[in-house]
């Protein structure tokens, strides 16, 4: 029996004598007593012993029954209290029984609110991992999105393939990247061109597609092809010392940035056979260096048959370069302009203008003979002195050198032609600029 037990038994046993002795003591003060019975039931019920409460109910009814036979005089007020006492007995256990039943519900609440609790957690937990998981997604879209920007913001394929490498480097910077340009090298290299599709090695020691590859440099590798217009042109090589050190995710990757690297060279290239099919040049509106090449064949062999005489005048902006770096590249562009429209406004009708390169003209002066071409060459000289280029409220002046050829005294052949003007154009500079020779 542990201690709680005993002490409410005492306590019962305690009152119930106490009680019962007064009883014996004063019999005829027994009406007023009886009543004090209800303690008992009402310690009973504090202490929540409802089997030790019926055994008392027991007694108490017995010693009712026993005081009504010594007190026949008080029978009727004695049972009366017994009934009392009975029913204030009975509306405790009673009461208790309702507090048990709360208990129990609420107990079941309390359960069932530990269990939504538990199961909102595990929820929770579980969105937070998705969440983890989206915003890791959300960033290596953002990378591959910055990266696509990179390798489509030039037209330059030395330029994307050096970008696709930093790129490569940045995305793994714990394993040796490459980009590997030209025929395959080794067994990988080989498969891949073969097959077509990207290759992902886990261990090489035991991977029985490439048995004969023995390396000490590498244990796991990612090779992908770097395909322009349908012709693996490199590669792109993840290697590690480590086996078992990609996922299919890093194949995945890799073969992504291939792709965007692919697609960006080609429109180089298409971009450069553009540029080289072009017969105007975008800035100037003059002719293209390529569309000259052409011309200058054709009057070559026209200056022959008909045998008259050709002139070729080649002009160069004097330090163009300090120019730029003073002014701005966009007020260069605008001299290079103006210089264009004033050789348009002071050539004939069959003379060819054309913008040989950066900041070198090439004119081509059919039926022209030497004098007549220097004397053009000079008047050009000139006004391109003359000329002001206002830029941002800035007054700037140029300067430019010319070099003249002539067929057939100076050069027979094009290539010739061009050569002899371009020589004469170079003595011009080293004589000190702003000058024409012949
Ligand atoms: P030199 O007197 O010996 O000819 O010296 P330079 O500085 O003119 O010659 P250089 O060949 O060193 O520099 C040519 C410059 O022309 C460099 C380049 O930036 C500039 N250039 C080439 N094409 C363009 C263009 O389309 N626009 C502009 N603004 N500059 C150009
Ligand atoms: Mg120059
Ligand atoms: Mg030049």
């Amino acid at each position: 029996m542990n201690k709680g037990r005993f002490i409410t038994l005492f306590v019962l046993t305690f009152l119930f004598s106490f009680i019962s002795l007064l009883l014996l003591r004063y019999p005829e003060q027994s009406v007023a007593f009886f009543p004090l019975y209800g303690l008992l039931f009402l310690w009973a019920d504090f202490r929540q012993e409802k089997e030790v409460q019926v055994i008392f109910l027991f007694l108490v009814t017995a010693a009712g029954l026993v005081l009504a036979g010594r007190m026949p005089g008080k029978v009727v007020a004695i049972l009366m209290e017994m009934s009392g006492v009975w029913l204030f007995s009975l509306g405790l256990s009673r009461h208790a029984r309702h507090l048990s039943g709360q208990e129990q519900y609420c107990q079941t609440e309390l359960q069932t609110l530990d269990h939504t609790i538990e199961e909102n957690h595990r929820d929770i937990q579980f969105y937070q991992r998705h969440q983890e998981s989206l915003m890791a997604q959300t960033h290596v879209r953002r990378e591959f999105v910055d990266a696509a920007q990179k390798l489509g913001a030039t037209m330059n394929l030395e330029e994307i393939k050096s970008r696709l490498l930093t790129l490569l480097k940045e995305h793994y910077p714990k394993v040796k990247a490459q980009l590997v340009s030209g025929a395959p090298r080794d067994e990988l290299e080989s498969w891949v061109v073969r097959k077509k599709v990207p290759v992902m090695v886990q261990d090489l020691s035991t991977d029985s597609r490439f048995p004969h590859v023995q390396s000490s440099s590498f244990r796991s590798a990612v090779v992908v092809p770097l395909q322009v217009l349908r012709t693996v042109t490199g590669f792109l090589r993840l290697e590690s010392e480590e086996p078992r050190v990609f996922q299919a995710e890093d194949l995945r990757t890799v073969d992504l940035l291939s792709t965007m690297a692919s697609l960006s060279m080609e429109n180089a290239r298409l971009y450069e056979r553009i540029q080289e099919l072009a017969v105007h040049d975008g800035l100037t509106q003059l002719y293209t260096h390529r569309s000259f090449q052409n011309r200058l064949q054709e009057e070559i062999l026209r200056a022959g048959r008909s045998q008259t005489p050709l002139s070729l005048i080649m002009g160069d902006v004097d330090h163009f370069k300090k120019y730029n770096d003073t002014y701005g590249h966009p007020a260069g562009d605008l001299v290079l302009k103006t210089v264009a429209s004033v050789m348009s406004r002071y050539a004939r009708e069959v003379d060819f203008i054309a913008r040989y390169g950066g900041e070198e003209f090439a004119l081509i002066l059919p039926a022209m003979v030497r004098s007549k071409a220097v004397e053009f060459a000079e008047c050009l000289r000139q006004k391109a002195q003359e000329e002001s280029f206002v830029f941002q409220g800035q007054k700037t002046h140029i300067t430019m050198s010319f070099g003249v050829s002539s067929f057939p005294q100076d050069a027979t052949t094009a290539s010739q032609l061009i050569r002899v003007a371009d020589e004469r154009m170079y003595r011009a500079k080293v004589n000190g600029r702003n000058q024409v020779v012949v």
